[in-house]
């Protein structure tokens, strides 16, 4: 939560931002608006929500909560775009436009997601990899353990940026009964995202929410520590890091880990600039509504991958994908991270993400024509339900 009383008004949280692009004596004036009368457009339109400002503020006032409150105000009042909403009952979202491409093989691969046998233990993709990223469940290392995806099991971690805690709570409290209906005792997370609601925000939200929860790369290491996988074709590349920016309010080795298993994999880690805990966003929370500062930031990015000497960029949320097409101006390939270690067992992963990114554009242009109001249809979610649709 921000706070006031020991904020000062430096003006150094918005001159840091790496999307605003202000000089100091403009941050200064900035942040007293936006402090005092909690207006401003520049901070609100170049906004990713990526909270790098809170690492960065002397006086640990928490700079992105206030913005996060005030988006949080802004949505109860005009609600929010039906684009952001994973839900099955909203028909026209960015997952189920990420359906329309290879629809039928998705669809396939869905129904198993979402219908998983009782287990004790499931991989847990999130929804950009059930919709949008499915190539990269095409490999052995799944086979061990039942895939749980799709909307209905959806993390509610949007549900939290647009609608706050209380909402958020009554969606843990769902996805909690779900997983125990399942028998599970055990997560096996892809997605940063899902990390930081399973293991952070329900824990201390959701009575009783006690799973255990592993990243995927926690778990690839462990099987390498037990001998049990072997990376038989090393990578023999340097590669950096995109650190997901969900990784920064969660606890443990969340910034070790992934290097670790880069170097097992035999890649040389080398470091952007901004990196770990003040990393720097992809820009992709921009990418519907403010796409130049969203290309702004990638290309900042990509310069860093490229000074530190990279010849390749491991993500470990599928939404840093985003980095890829300045990447590819500069000759860099964007992975993720479990794409990487299915090239070390030998696997040869499809890596179609930029026909999966371009689909992506040409589904939700043809979205937009075949409904000129889609971008209008605004939504709420009170008390768990899905309340209103209205047009501005
Ligand atoms: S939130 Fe922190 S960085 Fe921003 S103006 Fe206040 S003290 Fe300075
Ligand atoms: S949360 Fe990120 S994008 Fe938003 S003001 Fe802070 S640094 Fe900038």
């Amino acid at each position: 939560m921000f706070c006031a009383d020991t904020c000062k008004l430096c003006g150094a949280c918005i001159t840091g931002c790496p999307f605003t692009d202000m000089t100091a004596s403009q941050a200064k004036e900035e942040i007293v608006q936006f402090v005092r009368s909690r207006r401003s457009d520049a901070v609100m339109k170049n906004c990713a929500g990526c909270g790098y400002c809170n690492t960065i503020c002397p006086t640990q006032s928490g700079p992105a909560d206030l913005r996060r409150e005030i988006r949080l105000t802004r949505i109860a009042q005009t609600g929010a775009s039906c684009l952001s909403l994973m839900r099955e009952d909203v028909p026209e979202n960015i997952m189920t436009v990420g359906l329309k491409h290879n629809r039928e093989e998705k669809e396939t691969a869905l129904k198993i997601y979402m219908n998983p046998p009782q287990s004790e233990a499931a991989f847990y993709l999130g929804c950009a990899i059930s919709y949008i990223y499915t190539d990269l469940t095409k490999t052995k290392l799944l086979d061990e353990l039942p895939v749980l995806g799709g909307m209905k099991y959806c993390c509610g971690g949007y549900i939290r940026n647009m609608f706050g805690d209380e909402e958020a709570k009554i969606w843990g409290q769902r996805l909690f009964q779900a997983f125990r209906d399942l028998g599970l005792k055990k997560l096996i997370a892809f997605c940063p995202e899902c990390m930081q609601m399973l293991k952070k925000v329900y824990p201390e939200l959701v009575p009783g929410f006690d799973l255990e929860v592993q990243s995927i790369a926690e778990y690839l290491l462990e099987k390498k520590r037990m001998g049990k996988i072997a990376f038989s074709h090393p990578l023999n590349k340097r590669i950096t890091l995109q650190d997901s920016c969900a990784f920064r309010s969660m606890p443990g080795d969340v910034y070790e880990t992934p290097r670790k298993l880069l170097e097992l994999l035999g890649a040389r880690v080398v470091e952007m600039k901004h990196n770990r805990r003040k990393s720097w966003c992809c820009g992709v929370p921009l990418a519907v509504v403010n796409p130049a500062a969203a290309d702004r930031i990638a290309e900042k990015r990509v310069a860093e991958a490229v000074a530190a000497g990279a010849e390749a960029i491991a993500v470990s949320c599928s939404g840093c994908f985003a980095l890829t097409k300045k990447a590819s101006q500069s000759h860099l390939e964007v992975f993720n991270l479990f794409e990487l270690v299915q090239i070390a067992i030998g696997e040869n992963p499809p890596h179609r993400i930029k026909e999966e990114m371009s689909q992506m554009a040409n589904n939700f242009i043809q979205a937009i024509s075949a409904d000129p109001d889609l971008l209008k249809k605004r939504y709420r979610i009170e008390k768990g339900e899905l309340k209103e649709l209205y047009f501005k």
